[in-house]
């Protein structure tokens, strides 16, 4: 019996489940995936924006304004990559203007350092801002980060320090049981918990359905129901100087906040994304609409666009909730099951405060039983961070090798990753088990040949370290293997 069940290892879910680590709580987190940052948390603009961009008096305002101040921090304590790039929101023309001018406002009203600049003022800081440009709104403690990176070192804490992760653990029906809740998943496996947060992102409106098939919000708001609403964004190859070393975003309309440049912590540049609704939450693929829509609107914000230097495209999906703001609230009519829904940006940047939302939620409502008490655990283990070879002096280099002479075999070339940082990544505590959970945790295939040379390798030692054979090893998904037993002999992996 768990106090806490989390459904779902994205962001949200797995700065929870470290916040609650640092308790004396019972918990654990399912995700139906075979890895943490499946979701919108693996495909998404990676910014963390300062907070002045949404509605007065939202929860979307608080928790952002409040996550973003302590990213830094969150950062420097997992180790994971954050740097504050600062942001410029570029105006063309009166109209535009006028919405620049009541951001700034906003900025200043909730202690959001800005600066209003004119496009030549601008310009001369961002030589390739599009000329069309008349007034920039800069927002100095605008930052970027590592998404997938930052969720699988908090869950990696977490579980250090005692929370229970299940992999390929999709829930299927959960029930209400007198000390709490019953969830199967579709493997078969039981958990139970005196409370569980549905963290599932563009599926929390179903998950939710599982216990409540009216999916009731508090004061009568009717029905929870999440839209997927997919983005679509160009990958640059890193290039020196950097085409923008700011955020670039334009100003925003209904639909967000437009198509952006952002410049990521690795020196790549993202471009997009865009926004169109679906009607299935797994639209991922790439389309010449969504494309060519990105295309387009760069030109409100960028002068030209070195199109030789694209690397790849991606498609993330945003879980768009039906009232506007994030849903973070018990069920009104299953006490006990708290929805964490309607996360969309800036999820990303909220998630922080978010995790300490619900746990401050926990503490206030007792819903972990009368005599249940909040204690912080004595001891704490912080993770390891990963050896990355590409960061290293020559020397400490040469050490790592000498200790053990995988380090010394460089098998990406694009990104600089040795064998040896490889087998670590599928060793270590919340290990990848995929391709793709490798590239997510040192960048193998990130770079100009995507894979092309490395890939072969990372499956090989994937399988040597997993103890499965070449065959069964899996690009990202469990059940879907990377290579036929017949390419697999082939290749010779
Ligand atoms: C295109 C795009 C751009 C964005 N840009 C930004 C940005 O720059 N800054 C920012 O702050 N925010 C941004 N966001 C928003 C941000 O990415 C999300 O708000 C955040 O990642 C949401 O995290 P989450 O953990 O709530 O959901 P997710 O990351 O989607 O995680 C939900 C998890 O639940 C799992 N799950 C689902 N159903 C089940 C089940 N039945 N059982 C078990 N597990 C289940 C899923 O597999 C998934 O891993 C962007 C989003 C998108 C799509």
């Amino acid at each position: 019996m768990y106090d806490v069940l989390i459904i779902g290892a994205g962001i949200t879910g797995c700065l929870l489940a470290w916040e609650l680590s640092a308790y004396e709580v019972k918990a654990a987190v399912a995700e139906k995936e075979n890895d943490v940052a499946c979701g919108s948390t693996m495909a998404n603009s990676a910014i963390i924006h300062c907070g002045n961009d949404p509605e007065d008096g939202t929860l979307k305002a608080a928790l952002n304004l409040e996550g973003s101040r302590r990213y830094e921090e969150l950062c420097r304590r997992l180790k994971t990559p954050y740097r504050k790039v600062g942001s410029f929101t570029a105006a063309s023309g009166r109209e535009e203007e006028a919405v620049l001018e009541e951001l700034y406002r906003r900025a200043l009203r909730r202690g959001v350092r800005a600066e209003l600049l004119s496009g030549e003022q601008a310009r001369r800081l961002e030589p390739d801002l599009a000329d069309c440009v008349t007034k920039v709104l800069e927002l100095p403690d605008t930052a970027v980060t590592g998404p997938w990176e930052t969720a699988e070192a908090a869950m990696e804490e977490a579980v250090l320090n005692g929370v229970d992760f299940f992999r390929d653990c999709e829930i299927v029906s959960i029930e209400k049981i007198p000390e709490g809740f019953r969830a199967l998943s579709s493997g078969g496996r039981e958990l139970s918990a005196r409370v569980i947060v549905n963290a599932a992102g563009v599926y929390s409106d179903q998950v939710y359905g599982l216990i409540c098939p009216d999916r009731p919000l508090s004061g009568g708001r009717g029905p929870l129901r999440i839209s997927p609403r997919r983005g679509e964004y160009y990958v640059l190859d890193q290039m020196e100087p950097p085409l923008v070393s700011r955020v670039i975003y334009p100003v925003p309309g209904v639909r967000g906040k437009g198509v952006l440049a952002v410049p990521t912590v690795h020196g790549n540049l993202l471009l997009g994304p865009d926004s169109r609704d679906m009607d299935h939450p797994e639209g991922i693929d790439n389309t010449p609409e969504g494309l060519s829509f990105v295309r387009e609107n760069l030109k409100r914000i960028l002068r030209e666009v070195p199109w030789g230097k694209v690397i790849r495209t991606f498609a993330g999906v945003r879980a768009r909730g039906n009232t506007g703001d994030f849903i973070l609230e018990e069920s009104p009519a299953a006490p006990g099951f708290i929805n964490a829904a309607g996360i969309e940006s800036p999820g990303l940047s909220a998630a922080p405060a978010a995790a300490s939302y619900i746990r401050e939620r926990l503490i206030r409502t007792e819903l972990l039983g009368e005599g249940f008490r909040w204690k912080k655990k004595k001891e704490w283990v912080s993770r390891k961070p990963p050896v990355v070879m590409a960061e290293l002096s020559p020397e400490e280099r040469n050490e790592i090798i000498r200790q053990d002479p995988a380090y010394g075999r460089i098998l990406c070339r694009c990104e600089q990753i040795s064998e040896g940082e490889i087998a670590a990544a599928v060793r270590k505590p919340v290990g990848a088990v995929s391709i793709k959970g490798v590239k997510k945790r040192v960048r193998t295939g990130m770079g100009r040949c995507q894979g092309g040379f490395c890939q072969p390798e990372v499956a090989r030692i994937l399988a040597r370290e997993l103890g499965i054979r070449e065959s069964e090893v899996v690009y990202d998904r469990s059940g879907i293997p990377f290579l036929s037993e017949m390419e697999a002999e082939h290749e010779g992996i």
